[in-house]
């Protein structure tokens, strides 16, 4: 599928020194560095495209955005691949109950999901890639799958049996009790009679009256959520056959944590005979004044509805890097005028004749990063440099901050 418009990127100063990003890995419970690469892989899980462009998608997209502009910074290059689960049930059911076509409607969301991509800054993945047009990949994977016997039948779909990976459950670390919750909040089967496993994790759903469906050698049907990025990523990321792990980060919202996450690197560890990804890295919710946002409450933020009204996309790329990007956080609109507010400043102090000195701010901003993307750290370095060009202080040069808060932290003013 099309992906978005390319997002230029200055040059740096290559005095500037970036060590090695560290980031949290869920799977260790600690922040590591990613070890020294020429190239990277980064997979990050897509919307379904039914509800696009909320300020939950924009802050898991903008961190990790910020790894795909450190890692360039630093002189790498980033394979980045990004899924659109363009079928699955909340896209079915949304469609039918507005009386649209499944299609119509994820191709109205895809389209203004990238043109919020573009006006938040967010550097376009390599490969952005439809289920729909990567079935065949998805059903080869489940074939293989089958073929090394980690899949049973029920009725007319096919299971994957989530225990022929020894490491399951390891990326995520839920107790089974947990698990088990979560599995069936977010769209699992538990209690289905026929599953040798409660957490075993649908492949394949035989086709139903009325439901899109594709042909296989296991029948009619449609795919799983979690084959469908397990295979996108194997194949477009093209991993290295002597590498210890298949990618180096697996990378989604903090709900993905557990099924999908956790399923996908099993399935992908089957396929591959060796660890998924390096570091699975996960962003964290973000709430309205303090209440989470979500569909069943009606309090979602569309990025499109603010840029709509006006917003510059920088003041809400500016807000999101408030707080860490692992953590829940609350979305407000004094957050929001007050990102608004250091935007202009900082437009207006780059704007100045005179600047205060810039390397040192570049510096910390750098140092920030490099510690688990500590964005709030980074911003406060910034606001200082505001402050004192603001006091008259001189010596710095406005170019030189200007492309690096632009590489690094994609603040484009
Ligand atoms: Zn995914």
């Amino acid at each position: 599928m099309k992906s978005w418009a390319e997002v230029a990127i200055p040059p740096l100063d290559s005095s500037f020194f970036f060590p090695p990003l560290s980031l949290w890995d869920t799977a260790r419970g600690g922040s590591f560095p990613l070890v020294d690469k020429d190239l990277y892989r980064l997979y990050v899980c897509g919307i379904t495209p039914y509800d696009a462009t909320h300020l939950g998608h924009a802050a898991t997209y903008l961190t990790f955005d910020l790894v795909n502009r450190y890692l360039r910074a630093r002189g790498s290059q980033v394979r980045f691949v990004q899924n659109i689960t363009d079928i699955d049930d909340p896209l079915l059911e949304r469609a039918d109950r507005d009386g649209v076509d499944w299609r119509v409607l994820a191709q109205s969301q895809i389209d203004l999901f990238r043109g919020d991509m573009v006006n938040l800054h967010i550097l376009p993945p390599d490969h952005y890639i439809g289920v729909v047009e990567a079935m065949q990949l998805v059903t080869d994977s489940i074939a293989t799958l089958n073929e090394r016997g980690t899949a049973y039948s029920v009725d007319n779909d096919l299971y994957f049996q989530v225990h022929s990976d020894g490491a399951f459950g390891s990326r995520s670390h839920y107790s089974q009790g947990k698990m088990l919750e979560i599995f069936s909040e977010r769209g699992g089967d538990p209690n289905r009679i026929g599953k040798r496993d409660p957490l075993d994790a649908l492949l394949w759903l035989g086709h139903k009256d009325g439901e899109p469906s594709w042909p296989s050698s296991f029948g009619e049907g449609r795919p799983g959520w979690h084959i469908e990025c397990c295979a996108i990523a194997l194949h477009y990321l093209a991993p290295e056959s002597d590498a210890s792990t298949s990618i180096d980060i697996q990378g989604g919202g903090s709900d993905l944590i557990f099924p999908h996450h956790e399923m996908s690197a099993a399935q992908a560890k089957i396929l591959q005979g060796r660890e998924f990804a390096s570091h699975y890295v996960h962003a964290g919710m973000i709430g309205l004044d303090g209440v989470k946002m979500s569909k069943s409450l009606g309090n979602l933020v569309f990025v499109s509805k603010l840029v709509a009204s006006g917003v510059d996309p920088m003041a809400i790329r500016w807000a999101l890097m408030e707080s860490h990007y692992s953590v829940d956080r609350s979305w407000s609109d004094s957050l929001l005028s007050d990102s608004i507010a250091w935007i202009e400043r900082f437009r207006r102090a780059l704007s100045m004749m005179e600047v205060a000195p810039t390397s040192s701010v570049v510096e910390e901003v750098i140092e920030a990063q490099a510690d688990n993307l500590d964005t709030a750290r980074a911003l406060n370095a910034l606001k200082k440099w505001i402050v004192v060009c603001e006091s008259g202080a001189t010596g710095g040069q406005a170019g030189e901050l200007s492309r690096a808060m632009d590489a690094i932290l994609g603040l484009a003013l």
